[in-house]
C-alpha cells in the first residue's frame, strides 16, 4: 500500500537511483531483493551505466578495477534508471502475487490493546480499513507504529539531518562541463570518455571547485542563505541530461509536521530554480541547461525512530556486530553526520531482529530508515541496502509467525533464518 502514485519510495520519488554505489570488490552484503532490484531493472533496460568493451579493455578498465569497482570487466554495481524503476516496481508485485494499492495513505490503526486489528485508510475511495493479522510498517517515518502507540523518539528540527528536493536538467555540454570538471579536481582526463560513455555516478564530496562560483555570486548579490551544496551525487547519462543533482539540502524541517513539509517544498523548488540561474551563468558546459524535472517528493533522511527490542548502535555498526537473532548483513557503510565509511574491505555487521520489533505492539514490524538505533547506527541503517534487508527480513518472519501462530516477539528465529538463506540472503 502506498500514498502516492508509484512504487518505490525514494527511489522513485526523489530519482536516486543509486541503489547499490557502496559496492566494490570486496563489499559484502546480503543479496536477495537488492539483487532483484538490480536484475529486473536490466532486463527492462532500466539502468544507465552500461561499460561498454572498448572502455573495459583500455587503461580506465584497468584504473576501475584496481578500484574495485570492475570484477572481470563486469561493474560492481548498477544505478537505477529511477522512472524504469516505477515499471520495475509494478512487475516486481505482480509477480510476487501481492494486491498493490496506490493513492491510498495509513492515517490510523485500530487497535484491540497491544494488537493491531487493521489499519484506517483514506483514498479517493473514502476512509476505509484493511484488516490484517500483521503489519509492516515500511512509512519510512514509522507512521503505522506511531498510531499504534509504539514507543519512538524524533530529535528536534536542528539536530535532524537536511531534506533534499532533487532535480535534473536537460541541455548541458556534457563534454565541456567534464573538462572544467575534471581540470579543477586535477583528475585524469582520461576519463572524460569514460564517463560520457557510462552515463556514471560520480562521486563529488570535493566538488566545492564547482559550487564556489555560484556561492560567490550568491555573496554578491545578497542572497541571505548560500545554496548549501557541499556534497553532490550526480548521474550522467548521455544525450546532455544531468540526471538526480542530489545538492539542495534544506535544513530544520520535522517530517512528521505537515507545515514543515510544505515549507521544505516551496524552498526547495525555489533553490532548483536559483541553482540552474547560477549553473548557467557560472558553470561550463551549463549555458544553455534547462530544468527537466523536480523530484516528486522532498527526499528524507531522518524521521522518527522506533525503540525496538534492540537498539542499534554506533559500536555495532563499526565493530562488525554479531546477533543470534540475524536477518541478514549489511556492510560497513555509513554516511551521516559528517561520517563517510565507505565497504571496501569485506567488513560487515548482521542485522538483528530486535530492530525491527517494536516494544509494546505484538503483531507489527517497522522496516526501513526508522528502524531503532542510536543517532550514528541511522548513518548505516538508512542506507537502502539495510532498508531492503529488514523488509525482507520482516516479510518472512510475519509469514513465519501466521504460519506457526506466534506473535511477532515469539518468531522461531531459526526457521526464519533457514527461509532467508532459502531465498538466497546471506545471514551470517
Ligand atoms: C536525497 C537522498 C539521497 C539518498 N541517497 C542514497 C544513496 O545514494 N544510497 C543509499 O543507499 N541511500 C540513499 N539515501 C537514503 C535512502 O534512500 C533512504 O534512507 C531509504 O530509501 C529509505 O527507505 P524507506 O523504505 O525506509 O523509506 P522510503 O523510501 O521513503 O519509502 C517509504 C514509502 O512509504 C510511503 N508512505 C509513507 N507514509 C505512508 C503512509 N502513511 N501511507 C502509505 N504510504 C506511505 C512513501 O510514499 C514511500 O513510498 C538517500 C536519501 C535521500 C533523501
Amino acid at each position: 500500500m502506498e500514498r502516492y502514485g508509484c512504487f518505490g519510495g525514494v527511489i522513485t520519488q526523489t530519482m536516486i537511483g543509486t541503489l547499490s554505489w557502496y559496492r566494490y570488490a570486496k563489499t559484502i552484503d546480503c543479496g536477495g531483493i537488492i539483487k532483484e532490484f538490480e536484475l529486473k531493472a536490466k532486463q527492462l533496460s532500466g539502468t544507465i551505466n552500461t561499460f561498454n568493451k572498448e572502455i573495459i579493455t583500455t587503461e580506465i578498465g584497468r584504473f576501475l578495477e584496481n578500484e574495485g569497482l570492475l570484477v572481470d570487466g563486469v561493474p560492481t554495481y548498477e544505478i537505477l534508471d529511477t522512472e524504469t524503476f516505477k515499471v520495475v516496481a509494478d512487475e516486481l508485485i505482480q509477480e510476487a502475487g501481492v494486491t498493490p494499492l496506490l493513492h491510498c495513505q495509513a492515517v490510523d490503526t485500530i487497535m484491540d490493546g497491544n494488537t493491531i486489528k487493521g489499519i484506517i485508510t483514506e483514498s479517493k475511495s473514502g476512509r476505509q480499513a484493511i484488516m490484517a493479522k500483521r503489519v509492516i510498517d515500511a512509512t519510512g517515518d514509522a507512521d503505522i507504529a506511531y498510531h499504534a502507540g509504539v514507543p519512538y523518539r524524533n530529535d528536534e528540527r536542528e539536530k535532524l539531518m537536511a531534506v533534499t528536493t532533487n532535480f535534473s536538467c536537460s541541455g548541458v555540454d556534457l563534454e565541456k562541463f567534464l573538462s572544467y570538471l575534471l581540470e579543477k579536481m586535477h583528475k585524469k582526463p582520461q576519463f572524460i570518455p569514460y564517463f560520457q560513455h557510462s552515463g556514471e555516478i560520480f562521486y563529488m564530496d570535493d566538488f566545492t571547485c564547482f559550487l564556489e562560483p555560484i556561492n560567490r555570486t550568491n555573496k554578491r548579490e545578497n542572497i541571505p542563505e548560500k545554496i548549501p551544496i557541499n556534497k553532490i551525487w550526480m548521474s550522467y547519462a548521455n544525450l546532455g541530461t544531468i540526471h538526480s543533482f542530489n545538492g539542495i539540502h534544506i535544513t530544520k524541517i520535522d517530517c512528521t509536521n505537515v507545515l514543515d513539509l510544505t515549507k521544505a517544498e516551496i524552498e526547495g523548488r525555489r533553490r532548483v530554480i536559483k541553482t540552474i540561474k547560477s549553473l548557467r551563468k557560472k558553470i561550463p558546459g551549463f549555458e544553455k541547461s534547462r530544468l527537466k524535472n523536480i523530484s516528486s517528493s522532498l527526499g528524507i533522511r531522518e524521521s522518527r525512530k522506533i525503540i525496538g527490542e534492540y537498539n542499534i548502535t554506533e559500536f555495532d555498526v563499526k565493530n562488525q556486530a554479531r546477533f543470534e537473532d540475524s536477518i541478514g548483513v549489511c556492510p560497513e557503510f555509513l554516511d551521516a553526520y559528517g561520517t563517510v565509511i565507505m565497504p571496501t574491505t569485506g567488513r560487515y555487521f548482521q542485522i538483528p531482529y530486535g530492530i525491527i520489533l517494536p516494544k509494546k505492539v505484538e503483531n507489527l514490524l517497522v522496516v526501513g530508515r526508522s528502524v531503532a538505533g542510536d543517532k550514528l547506527s541511522h548513518a548505516a541503517t538508512r542506507q537502502m541496502v539495510c532498508c531492503i534487508a529488514t523488509g525482507q527480513g520482516a516479510g518472512i518472519a510475519a509469514a513465519t509467525s501466521i504460519k506457526e501462530n506466534t506473535i511477532c516477539r515469539a518468531v522461531n528465529i531459526p526457521k526464519v533464518q533457514e527461509s532467508l538463506e532459502n531465498q538466497g540472503i546471506r545471514i551470517n
